[in-house]
């Protein structure tokens, strides 16, 4: 019989790479606490008019990515392609802005969107979420994307840049749109037929196509920068004053709209040149009107995500990470009352702390110390029948690879004091 495989682009995260992500996601749980945010976990599916709505009917995600399906009534579900409209809803959901004093907020999870699997881009992948609302202060803008790269350098990713743009707020969209699909109309017959349908839908969205015909025609487009209004315009100025205090480079790239359609004034893209063509390990942006929109009260918002599959293959590639030391007991079990003495050690062991595993089968001493050193294990207890009986056990430090023996009473203070030094 044929083994079952997984889904096509949903992986499995083996225990050899688990270190990394909990690494990244430890990192990211403190630095979040330390700025004063709460962490909130959604369900992974919800009503898919929450993503139709929130995300924009123009977008590649809602057009082509979502994994929608019916459920037994009959009801239209989605697996959530991203977090920002789950957060929003939630909040709404629970009157958190009565309610309570919480304004930001983090989630890390899975998120699922049907594209072709590469590297780098996969169909369940996981984000680092971060969204703040309540609050449409340039200095929150800045201290948003100073928190990604904050983040983003305390784990040891040194070469990413941040990108930022102003996309305006509507008002200053009506008037540019109109000059954008002006000038695309005039190349009408060369757009690929995605952007031929984007100059009518959403012009702006053109800006994000990867087809070269298409990114060659972008090149000389008008860009949204020279247009926005002065309230948006002075928006800007602070956010980058703001970033500058705060000893943030950024680069101002006036081609960068985002792939949602919910961005208003501030967007941001982290950007790295060791990944090929997936070149973003994340972004983000202000998104004011949003939380109107999906039915909430007024209330402006932030916030951005990362993809922590990119941020976990430049990691590998930095290969800065030493693995922790290794901190494992491994019992080796030599005669029938020493499996069933051991057994209990290795319980009472783990008790005090430390990291214990053991044989489970009466194999010979070899072939148990070649599994304790396979392993990795720091130190191996030697239990056997003869030794018990003289309340002894033989304790061998894989490391230095030197042996002695040990009154079992002695053992637990014996392992701290070897541990705790190395
Ligand atoms: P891209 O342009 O690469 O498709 P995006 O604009 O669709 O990215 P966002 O919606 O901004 O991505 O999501 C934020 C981050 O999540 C991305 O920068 C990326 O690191 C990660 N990400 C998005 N889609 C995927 C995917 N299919 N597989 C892995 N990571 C992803
Ligand atoms: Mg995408």
């Amino acid at each position: 019989m044929q083994p079952i495989q997984s889904v096509k682009g949903m992986n499995d995260i083996l225990p050899e790479e688990i270190a990394l992500w909990r690494f990244a996601e430890e990192k990211a749980r403190e630095i979040f606490q330390r700025f004063g945010y709460s962490e909130i976990r959604t369900p992974i599916v919800e009503k898919t008019e929450l993503f139709t709505r929130g995300i924009g009917e123009a977008t590649d995600i809602v057009e082509k990515e979502m994994y929608t399906f019916q459920d037994k009534k009959g009801r239209s579900l989605t697996l959530r392609p991203e977090a920002t409209a789950s957060i929003i809803r939630a909040y709404i959901q629970h009157q958190m802005h009565v309610k309570s004093h919480q304004k930001k907020f983090y989630l890390i999870g899975p998120m699922f969107r049907h594209e072709r699997p590469q590297k780098g881009r996969y169909r369940q992948f996981h984000q680092i979420n971060v969204e703040v609302f309540g609050i449409d202060e340039p200095m929150l803008d800045a201290e948003v994307m100073f928190l990604a790269c904050l983040f983003l350098r305390e784990i040891g990713l040194k070469e990413v840049s941040l990108e930022i743009n102003s996309l305006g707020c509507p008002n200053c969209r009506i008037s540019f749109r109109e000059i954008l699909q002006e000038y695309l109309l005039q190349y009408q017959e060369s757009l690929c037929p995605d952007c031929n349908r984007r100059v009518y839908k959403n012009p702006l969205r053109c800006f994000d196509c990867k087809a070269p015909q298409c990114k060659e025609i972008l090149s000389n487009a008008p860009l949204i920068l020279d247009f926005i209004c002065d309230s948006c315009n002075r928006h800007f100025q602070e956010v980058q004053n703001f970033l500058r205090e705060l000893n943030v480079e950024f680069i101002i790239n006036g081609r960068m709209v985002r792939g949602l359609d919910y961005y208003v004034k501030t967007a941001f893209e982290i950007v790295t040149e060791h990944l090929g063509a997936q070149n973003a390990v994340g972004g983000g942006g202000r998104y004011d009107g949003l939380m109107k929109d999906l039915g909430g009260p007024d209330l402006p918002g932030i916030g951005f995500a990362l993809g922590m599959e990119r941020i976990i293959l430049l990691l590998k590639d930095s290969a800065k990470l030493q693995q922790d030391n290794n901190q494992m007991i491994y019992c080796v079990l030599l005669g029938d009352r020493a499996r069933a003495e051991g057994f209990k050690l290795a319980q009472k062991l783990r008790s005090e702390g430390f990291i214990v595993d053991l044989s489970y089968e009466d194999r010979s001493a070899k072939s148990q110390m070649r599994t304790a050193n396979k392993m990795g294990a720091r130190m191996a207890i030697i239990i056997g029948d003869d030794e018990l009986s003289q309340g002894v056990v033989q304790l061998r430090d894989m490391h230095r690879s030197s042996q002695w023996v040990v009154e079992i009473e002695e053992l637990v203070p014996e392992l701290r004091s070897i541990l705790n030094e190395s």
